[in-house]
Parts: C-alpha cells; structure tokens; sequence
C-alpha cells in the first residue's frame, strides 16, 4: 500500500495523444486505478469538451485550470462551477499581433487569437483553423513554444501564461492554475496535500502541469500515455 488517496492527472499527452479520443486500454486502466484511488481530472479545456474527449467517463472533472469543475450523475455531467471573466480584446489582438511579428509567426489559418466563454484566451500560433495534423506536427517537444514563452508571459503579466494544446499559449486569469484548482478541489473533498498523486506529462517551464510540481504535489512523468499502465506499475500505483 502506499500513501496516496486521490489521483489528479492531465488528459492530453498523460493518457491520451493530443486532442484525441481516450483509448480503450487506458480507459481500463482508469477503472482500475478507481478500484483503489479517488480520480480527478485537472485539465485545461472545458470540463464538457474533457469529458467527451473520454467518451462521458465517469471521473470528476477540474476544467480550464480551475475555472470549472464538474461530476457525473446518472451518465450527465453536472456543472458545479463555472466562473467566467470578460477581457479586453483590443489589448489581446494588439499584444498578439505583436508578438507575432516579433517572432516570426506572422501567418496563420482561421483566426490569429481565440476568445473562450470563460474568458481564457488562446494564441493559436498556427491559427484557429490549423488541421489537426499540422497541429500534432508543429511543436510535438513544445521546444517552438519553449523558445519565446518568456516574451509572450512577459507581454500577459497580468495573465497565467501556459504552454497549451499542441501548438498554442492559454492565457488565464492569475488566479487559475492546475496547483491552486487540485488543492483546492483536496480540500472540498477532504484530502491531504500529500494524500494526492499528480500524473502528468508537461512539468517544464511555461509547461500547464509546472505549477502541480511546483508547489511540492507528488508527480508521476509520463512521456509516453501508449505506457502509462506499466509506468504506474513500476512505480506501485497499480499492482501488475
Ligand atoms: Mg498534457
């Protein structure tokens, strides 16, 4: 036995590929993981689009960086909390297109910023109607990302800046971040800090799951989600 009651984990790249559906075997690995642990998922995008994405499972749901948080009832997705803010369009397209020519990402398909309901923002550095695959293809390492982070959050200090999705910042509200969301989701539910388990595959500066290690939650890195059963395996998550 170890000491862990709750597992958080990341969605894209822990357990499925980008934006994709989750698998069967990793579906079957959180029923197993459910057996033993209480789960939530802390993610970036909205807790419906999270829960489509793994096919309506039933697994509490920390949405756009603690922004939202949803459950499942009866096989519907519950919406406990939803914030949203409004932000200043003119400074984002004015800042974006900025930084666009700065460095060097003056072309883009669709549109050059995208505004979520939330408030969250997305700079889309391929654009918002780049096909999937010149997506996956863009900046799989976030090496791309990784180069200018430091000026795109210096031009958002006002903002959380996160290396997001599979070619764009997220730009929220300070307060959000997946470290403040879990810990504070722990609490709601009666967990210890050291209680929780973070698995997670984007701990680098800028990366969204930075924060989570940060400020000292045990994490697990997965670098491949095709074997992320045998990693929990290793580590005495799950029993083989
Ligand atoms: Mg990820």
């Amino acid at each position: 036995m170890n000491k862990y009651k709750l597992v958080a984990m990341d969605l894209d790249g822990t357990l499925t590929q980008h934006k994709s559906k989750l698998e069967p075997k990793n579906a079957e690995l959180l029923r197993r993981l459910a057996l033993k642990y209480d789960l939530v998922m802390v993610g970036a995008g909205s807790c419906s689009r999270i829960w489509e994405q793994m096919n309506r499972f039933d697994i509490d749901i920390i949405g756009n960086y603690g922004m939202q948080r949803s459950h499942v009832q009866n096989g519907d997705l519950i919406i406990d909390k939803s914030d949203c803010y409004t932000v200043d369009k003119d400074f984002f397209e004015s800042t974006v297109s900025q930084l666009r020519q700065q460095t060097g990402y003056a072309s883009y398909t669709g549109d050059s910023v995208e505004y979520h309901p939330s408030g969250a923002v997305t700079f889309p550095l391929i654009g918002t109607k780049a096909a999937l695959k010149d997506k996956l293809l863009f900046d799989p390492s976030g090496e791309k990302r990784s180069a200018i982070y430091d000026k795109v959050a210096s031009a958002f200090k006002d903002f959380n800046c996160f290396i997001g999705g599979t070619s764009s910042f997220d730009i929220v509200a300070k307060k959000y971040d997946k470290y403040s969301a879990l810990i504070e989701y722990a609490k709601d539910k009666g967990f210890k800090k050291e209680e929780i388990l973070f698995l997670g595959d984007d701990f680098k500066k800028g990366g969204n799951d930075e924060q989570v290690m940060q400020g000292g939650i045990d994490c697990v890195i997965v670098k491949d989600y095709n074997t992320l059963d045998a990693l929990l395996i290793r580590r005495g998550i799950i029993e083989a």
